[in-house]
């Protein structure tokens, strides 16, 4: 009988890891367990809110998935998992089960600090548009309708969470936008963080050079309160009246890794082994993706590395072969400061046998400034990670 790999998460990670274990075992039996029809592209949402990208650029189908007969595709909701007998459940109370699970259920939003944002109503007036799709749209259309001279609100979460570079690459988008379209208004950032977390020098410059006026930045400032009606916020220093408002709030492994019991760092993350990444509280459960607790940056790139190693880490698993790999792999996240122009940074990290951890590799680099060029090879970025997850 063949060896069954459930993967949960047709994301980057999670679609990425299927594709790669039928090309590599194809003496497995495998299935995609994804809630949603479609997927849709975080990298280069952003994009939308300046109008330089529209949602169905985005939207990719899993085509590849339905056709490929080596592979079981399930468009269904994991409702239950149970790791002692090896099988989980979907939302209509069918069963599945494996031998090894491979759990890739990206993030969902901590609440608990501001629980008035957690119904899909307040998200209808408080987008935090933070995994790409109707948010998104939301979030565009609020900038497109809001006054002359008004205030953009953009609140970011303490780190880690997705996307480093993510809320600084989102801040010129949005100034763009009101550059071009409502020049007296303004962007304001509230950073529960000391600092930008990850290209700062690259966002600086454009913010000062391209969008002077327009962005005004405060660290170690967290939001407090919200008032989804009157959309005044109470943060840390001060209160603020906004006419936009994105709340992008604080994150955890998605339900998927609790319904699972692997999430045991911080009550958010989950602790894996970097060689195979199996859960380091229940075996035969592997997590990849934003998932993974990891000093690596939570990103499309890195999800779709680690999608590989724990791939090839299964197949010897199941083979009964001893994984003897010592994983390699790089990061390169490009950020648009505004429609056409990218800066990257880019870093090597390498197992390493003593810490048993992934360690950066002296090497990579941040762009010194943005440009057309890099923009044409974010483009390119983006295409090739689309074709290498989805086929
Ligand atoms: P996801 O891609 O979110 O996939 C998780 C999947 O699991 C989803 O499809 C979800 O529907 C599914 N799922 C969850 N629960 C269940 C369930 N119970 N049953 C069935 N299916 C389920 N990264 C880069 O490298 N470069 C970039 O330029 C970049 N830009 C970004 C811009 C923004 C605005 C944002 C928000 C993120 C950006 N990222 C970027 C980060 C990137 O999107 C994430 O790191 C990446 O999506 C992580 O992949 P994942 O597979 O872990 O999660």
């Amino acid at each position: 009988q063949k060896q069954k790999v459930v993967i949960v998460g047709g994301g980057f990670a999670g679609a990425t890891a299927a594709r790669y274990l039928t090309m590599w075992a194809p003496e497995l039996d495998i299935t995609l367990i994804e809630k949603n029809s479609q997927f849709i592209s975080c990298p280069q949402s952003n994009l939308i809110l300046s109008g330089n990208r529209s949602l169905q650029q985005l939207i990719h189908e899993y085509e590849h998935f339905q056709a490929d007969r080596s592979i079981r595709f399930i468009q269904a909701e994991v409702s239950a998992v149970d790791t002692d007998k090896r099988q989980l459940w979907l939302a209509d109370d069918s069963r599945v089960d494996y031998d090894r699970l491979i759990i890739a259920p990206g993030v969902e939003f901590i609440y608990e600090q501001l629980p008035i944002l957690a119904s899909p109503q307040a998200q209808l007036h408080v987008p935090h548009a933070w995994k790409a799709g109707p948010q998104t749209v939301v979030l565009a259309n609020q900038l497109k309708a809001m006054r002359s001279g008004g205030v953009v609100i953009m609140t970011v979460p303490a780190a880690p969470f997705r996307c480093p570079p993510g809320p600084y690459e989102r801040a010129c988008q949005i100034a763009l936008y009101l550059k071009n379209h409502n020049p007296t208004g303004k962007l304001l950032i509230l950073d529960a963080n000391p600092d930008i977390v990850s290209k700062k020098a690259l966002f600086t410059d454009s913010w000062q050079q391209q969008y002077a006026g327009l962005i005004e930045y405060q660290p170690m400032n967290p939001l407090e309160t919200v008032d989804v009606a009157s959309l005044e916020v109470e943060s840390f220093f001060d209160s603020y009246k906004a006419d936009v408002l994105n709340v992008i709030p604080p994150q955890k492994a998605g339900r998927v890794a609790a319904m699972a019991g692997v999430i045991n760092v911080d009550n958010r993350w989950c602790d894996v082994d970097y060689l195979t990444y199996e859960s380091s509280a229940v075996e035969r459960v592997h997590v990849i993706g934003d998932a993974v607790s990891a000093k690596v940056p939570k990103s499309a790139h890195i999800a779709n590395q680690q999608a590989k190693v724990c791939a090839a880490a299964v197949i010897a698993l199941l083979r009964d072969e001893l994984p003897e790999q010592q994983p390699v792999f790089s990061n390169t996240c490009y950020s648009f400061v505004d429609g056409q122009q990218a800066g990257h940074v880019a870093a090597v990290y390498r197992y390493d046998k003593d810490s048993r951890d992934m360690l950066p590799h002296p090497s990579g680099g941040v762009s010194e400034s943005a440009s057309e060029q890099e923009g044409l090879y974010a483009q390119g970025w983006a295409e090739n990670i689309w074709a290498d997850t989805l086929g």
